[in-house]
């Protein structure tokens, strides 16, 4: 991931406008605009317009807000290119395969017979965790 600051976050840039984009959206919170490299026609990526690399450093006014935009994007996008379904996706932090580090929601449109699953199909190996862990973990996430 790449880690920077405001003044050079790549994703920062497209939001002041110093780097060109296929803008689909704005808002005093938030910025979205086309994929560079779509997964699907219309994938679009939404982001804050403050710089944060995290969904947790996100205020909770920034994070609603993102949410919401993804939402409405996500109905024109589907409109624009006669999809059925989205998928939305935010890889958060480097761990998880996110390589640019300005938090983003990756809004992906679907169709029947894609080819592509849900995301539960990327987790190959799942874990056997019994309910008593079930519930530590629970209880532990709780009480942090
Ligand atoms: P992630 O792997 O979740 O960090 O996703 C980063 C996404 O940013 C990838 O899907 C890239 O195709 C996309 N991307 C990188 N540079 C640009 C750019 N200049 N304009 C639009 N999308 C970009
Ligand atoms: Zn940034």
């Amino acid at each position: 991931m790449t880690t920077s600051s405001e003044a050079t976050c790549l994703f920062c840039k497209i939001a002041r406008g110093e780097i060109p984009s296929h803008k689909v959206h704005e808002d005093g919170r938030t910025f979205a605009f086309l994929d560079i490299h779509p997964l699907a026609p219309g994938h679009v990526l939404v982001i804050p317009k403050r710089h944060a690399p995290l969904l947790e450093e996100l205020s909770a006014d920034d994070a609603g807000a993102l949410l919401a935009t993804a939402r409405d994007v996500g109905a024109r996008a589907m409109r624009a290119t006669h999809a059925t379904a989205t998928t939305i996706a935010l890889n958060n932090g480097k761990d998880a395969g996110q390589e640019v580090g300005h938090v983003h929601i990756h809004v992906v449109p679907r169709r029947a017979g894609d080819g592509f699953g849900p995301i539960h199909a990327l987790f190959t190996k799942r874990p056997d965790v019994s309910p008593a862990e079930l519930a530590k973990l629970a209880e532990a996430m709780r009480s942090s």
